[in-house]
């Protein structure tokens, strides 16, 4: 293995919450209905992602974890169009190159009831290939991520490993959450034995019952629908034309009621999305808790926001765990934010 190889995957795959995403999002891009995540040891161990998933056909076996692979993408202008999660072609490669060993076991319906049980070396070569007895899908087990790769990161991952476990559980909440039609299990097994199940969802066909699934029906109870819907008009700096023309945003979630110095909300549980996408966006969670404590400047909100825009506003891939999103005008969307959120928040508590 290239030393450059293992830096560079190493910056695709920069944390266990990364590795979780990336399995993740290949299951949801299977078209999977039920999505199994089992960590061992808080993910130190090991960490298998199963689902009942697309499959994979016997002659992508070969390329899947080599680099810059991908089924995704067939020709260069279906990048402006893309709906699936992954399109690089990076993560599988880059997992081999950082875990100590990567599994597959995969079934299509052509194959079904024969499964493939696949094991790759660090260059995503396939090392050793079986058939078995299987249903369609696909479970992928990574093994002790970044020990003997990446030594430095192991050390910190097995110091921090409670955090980062939290970590991709908060992710993995986030996708339970906005994913309907979607079950999503998640386990923790100790070494001792004891498995922990954290939570799970049924394959609802809404938010709130994911929200109840998650967090508790108590948690529910104090929330209100969010469905904002406003215009920001655009003066693009790149435009030739002196026109400017407006993109229509709208904000769906849930945000708990404002009920002063009694809410039981808790800074962690601040869910945003942008396109149905889980992403970090510091603005948008600092524009919720700012309008939410002018009611409550004791309590932080739960929310859940959604925020949909055209496509051609964002860009979901300014930072390797595609998680930071650029959103054009985010100043002025975020104006504009504020102003229909504390209009909604005030008739709420009137
Ligand atoms: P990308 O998602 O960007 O295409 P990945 O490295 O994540 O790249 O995956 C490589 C390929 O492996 C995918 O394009 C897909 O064909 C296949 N693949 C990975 N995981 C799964 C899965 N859970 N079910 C079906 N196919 C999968
Ligand atoms: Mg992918």
């Amino acid at each position: 293995l290239s030393s450059v190889h293992r830096i560079t995957s190493g910056q695709v795959v920069i944390d266990l919450p990364t590795a979780v995403k990336e399995l993740v999002e290949n299951s949801l891009d299977a078209h999977a209905t039920s999505i199994e995540i089992r960590f061992k040891q808080y993910g130190l161990e090991s960490i298998e992602v199963s689902d009942n998933g697309d499959g994979i056909p016997e002659e992508d076996m070969e390329g899947i974890a080599l680099k810059h692979y991908t089924s995704k993408l067939q020709t260069f202008s279906d990048l402006e169009t893309i709906e699936s999660y992954g399109f690089r072609g990076e993560a599988l490669s880059s997992l081999c190159a950082v875990c100590s060993s990567v599994r597959i076991t995969t079934c299509t319906e052509a194959s079904k009831p024969r499964a493939t049980r696949l094991e790759y070396d660090a260059i995503g070569k396939i090392t050793s290939k079986a058939r078995i007895a299987g249903t369609k899908g696909t479970t992928v087990t990574l093994t002790k991520i970044f020990e003997g790769r990446l030594p430095v990161r192991r050390l910190d991952l097995v110091k921090n490993c409670k955090r980062e476990f939290a970590k991709c559980v908060s992710l993995l909440q986030a996708y339970g959450i906005i994913k309907l039609g979607v079950k999503i299990i998640v386990s923790n097994t100790l070494t001792s034995g004891k498995r922990n199940k954290l939570f799970s969802t049924n394959g609802n066909s809404s938010v709130d019952r994911n929200i109840i699934n998650i967090f508790g029906a108590k948690q529910i109870s104090n929330l209100q629908p969010l469905s904002l819907e406003f215009e920001i008009s655009r003066k693009s700096l790149y435009s030739r034309s002196k026109a400017s023309n407006s993109s229509s945003i709208q904000v769906k979630g849930f945000i708990s009621n404002p009920t002063p110095g009694n809410g039981r909300s808790s800074p962690d549980r601040q869910l945003v999305y942008v396109n149905n996408r889980p992403c970090l966006s510091p603005a948008v969670s600092k524009c919720f808790n700012e309008c939410y404590r002018q009611f409550n400047p004791t309590q932080y909100p739960f929310f859940v926001a959604d925020i949909c825009v055209d496509r051609a506003s964002v860009d979901i891939n300014v930072t390797p765990d595609k998680r930071t999103v650029l959103l054009h005008d985010e100043v002025l969307l975020i104006e504009s934010l504020r102003d229909e959120l504390l209009a909604c928040l005030s008739e709420s508590i009137s």
